[in-house]
């Protein structure tokens, strides 16, 4: 997609601005698609490439893709650079763009450092073990939900029972990684804001991403919650699970106070467009 393309799909008025910025990035089961530029963007990017997962020649055309964007991207920097004045050659060699440099590693590894950080790795490693101890107890019940369904068994809903399992288990895996990223970036933005805006108490950006992180944190819950109920034979690993789910539920509020009345656009607010929705929430003031 050309930069002229893009910018004429960003001027349709239904678009919500930034709303990719606080979302869980779960495209297949959102409900903004047709508001996102970004899910608009890529979506059209496979048009033009015909792309659809699954096969090694598609697959690569999917790596085209992520290079094309970065030529896009450089363009567009090249551009502004351009009205600016700015010469980036120059820019990326003064002592001011290491000296960023440095900080940002820095701020990277006090996010790091973080106890909330801590937990959230603590927390995608104990589900990798998990997902390795259970596997065969999983074979098991997929198999036996599968034998229930050839056989007919009355008093079941064997393809219903497969259906939450799989949705249980989808939002367990989504999410495992999602929090410590969303962890870090809540922690280095903040940080990045206070260098920047030591006068400015307000942590808007940071408490989006905190936000998310908790909505994540809480989706989890649900998660682990439902399924022990179909793996009692793992409840002891499970409620480890859940225990460490909540000390980091808890650590991340007390870090982000104002996180959970943040406002994210689209998903947290009233909105009107040419076309309905079905959203509530209302404005931060
Ligand atoms: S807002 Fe929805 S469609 Fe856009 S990137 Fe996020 S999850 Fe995907």
């Amino acid at each position: 997609m050309d930069k002229v393309k893009l910018m004429k799909m960003a001027e349709n008025p239904d678009l919500i601005p930034g709303i990719y910025n606080y979302c869980d990035r779960w495209c297949e089961r959102c409900t903004f698609t047709s508001r996102c530029l970004t899910f608009l963007t890529e979506e059209e990017k496979k048009k033009e490439s015909g792309y659809s997962p699954g096969s090694d020649g598609l697959n690569e055309e999917f790596w085209k893709g992520i290079k094309d964007n970065f030529s896009l991207a450089m363009e567009m920097v090249r551009d502004f650079a351009e009205k600016e004045g700015i010469d980036l050659e120059a820019a990326m060699e003064s002592e001011e763009v290491e000296a960023a440099m440095v900080r940002s590693e820095k701020r990277s590894d006090d996010a790091n450092a973080h106890q909330c950080s801590k937990m959230a790795v603590d927390y995608y490693r104990l589900v990798n073990n998990w997902l390795e101890e259970a596997r065969g107890e999983w074979e098991g019940i997929r198999e036996d939900l599968t034998s229930a369904f050839r056989l007919k068994l009355p008093g079941r809903d064997p393809e219903n029972e497969l259906v939450k399992l799989n949705d249980i288990m989808d939002v367990i895996r989504w999410y495992q990684y999602f929090i410590s990223v969303k962890i870090h970036r809540a922690l280095s933005g903040r940080a990045e804001d206070r260098e920047e805006w030591p006068d400015d108490e307000t942590t808007g950006d940071a408490d989006g991403s905190a936000k998310i992180a908790l909505i994540a944190i809480d989706r989890s819950i649900g998660a682990w919650a439902a399924l022990n109920t179909e793996f009692p034979e793992q409840e002891d690993e499970t409620l480890e699970i859940l225990v460490l789910l909540d000390r980091l539920r808890k650590a991340l509020e007390s870090e982000f106070p104002d996180a959970r009345a943040f406002i994210r656009p689209g998903f947290d607010e009233d909105l009107i467009f040419s076309t309905p929705i079905n959203t509530s929430g209302g404005p931060k003031k």
